[in-house]
C-alpha cells in the first residue's frame, strides 16, 4: 500500500480540519484526524497509518497503485464528507481538488460546436516525447483532429464528418494535482511498462496561459512530489517529498523513514522517477 502517499496527503491536509482528541477512531474521517492530530503534534518519528487503510477496507499486505489510490481515496472522502452535518465539510474535496474543462468538438463543415462538460480531481498528463511539465501540459490541450475512422458523428450535419477537438480548462482548483502517466499500456507485450523518461518541473507554476479566456496570472507553488523506484510498472517503491508550509522546508517520506531535506529546494536523484501528484497549492490567483 503507498503510505508514503498518504502521509503526503496528510501532511498538506492537516490544516484543513479542526482535530478533536480523546477518543478511539472508528469512521474513515475519524481515523484520518486523528492520523492529522498525530502528525501535527505527536513526537513520534512516524506515524502507522494501518487504521485507516483498514478502515477504508484495504489490505495493508497488498501492493497498490499510487493512482488508483488516490482516485479511490479522494472519491471515497468525497462521499463521506458530503455525508457530514457541517455544511462547511461538505463541500471540502471539490472545493480543494475539483476543477472543471470541457472537451470541445468542432464540426470541420458545419462549424458546430458541442461542448462536454467534465470535473477533474488531477490532470493526467502523457509524458512521452516530453521534457518538462509545460510541454506535457500543452500536450493536453492540444487540438486533435478527429479523421478517417474516428470521425464524429454531426448532430447539425446528421452525418459523420471530420472534425476538431479539445480540452478547454475552464476552472481550476485550489490544489492542482498531476498525475505524470509513467506506465503505459505495451501493445506488443500486452502488459504496463514503465517510462523512464525524465521530466522537470518548476517550483512555481503558473497556469494563467492554459485557461480559457483568462489571461491573468494563477500560480500554484509545488508542494509534494511522490515518485517511484523501481523498473516495472507491477512493483517497486512509493517515495514521497512534501514541503512544510510554514518553514518551507522539505521531507522525504520513505516507508517509516522520514528526512529533512538539506536546503529549501527540492533535490530528488535522476534514478528517481515522478510518477504522480506534484500537488501545487494555490499561491494566486487574480
Ligand atoms: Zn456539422
Amino acid at each position: 500500500m503507498g503510505s508514503p502517499f498518504i502521509e503526503m496527503y496528510f501532511s498538506y491536509l492537516c490544516t484543513l480540519f479542526c482535530i478533536p482528541t480523546d477518543y478511539e477512531p472508528r469512521t474513515i474521517c475519524e481515523h484520518l484526524q486523528y492520523l492529522f492530530a498525530l502528525l501535527q503534534n505527536s513526537n513520534r518519528r512516524y506515524i502507522d497509518p494501518s487504521g485507516l487503510v483498514k478502515a477504508l477496507g484495504l489490505d495493508t499486505g497488498q501492493q497498490q497503485d499510487a493512482q488508483e489510490f488516490s482516485k479511490l481515496f479522494l472519491s471515497l472522502l468525497e462521499d463521506t464528507l458530503s455525508k457530514q452535518k457541517d455544511p462547511n465539510l461538505q463541500n471540502v474535496i471539490q472545493q480543494q481538488f475539483c476543477g472543471q474543462f470541457s472537451y470541445v468538438t468542432v464540426c470541420n463543415k458545419c462549424g458546430r460546436e458541442s461542448p462536454l462538460p467534465s470535473r477533474f480531481y488531477e490532470l493526467e498528463l502523457n509524458i512521452q516525447g516530453h521534457k518538462n511539465l509545460t510541454e506535457c501540459v500543452t500536450e493536453f490541450l492540444k487540438e486533435e483532429k478527429l479523421e478517417g475512422d474516428n470521425r464524429y458523428y454531426c448532430e447539425s450535419c446528421q452525418s459523420k464528418q471530420n472534425a476538431t477537438r479539445r480540452i478547454k480548462l475552464q476552472s481550476l482548483p485550489r490544489t492542482l494535482n498531476f498525475q505524470l502517466m509513467r506506465f503505459v499500456f505495451d501493445r506488443q507485450s500486452g502488459h504496463k511498462k514503465k517510462l523512464n523518461t525524465f521530466i522537470s518541473f518548476p517550483e512555481v507554476l503558473d497556469m494563467g496561459p492554459f485557461l480559457e479566456g483568462k489571461e491573468e496570472e494563477c500560480t500554484y507553488e509545488l508542494s509534494a512530489v511522490l515518485i517511484h523506484r523501481g523498473v516495472s510498472a507491477y512493483s517497486g517503491h512509493y517515495i514521497a517529498h512534501v514541503r512544510d508550509a510554514h518553514t518551507n522546508d522539505w521531507y522525504k517520506f520513505n516507508d517509516e523513514e522520514i528526512e529533512k531535506m538539506e536546503g529549501k529546494k527540492l533535490q530528488l536523484g535522476i534514478e528517481e522517477d515522478i510518477v504522480y501528484l506534484i500537488a501545487y497549492p494555490y499561491l494566486h490567483c487574480s
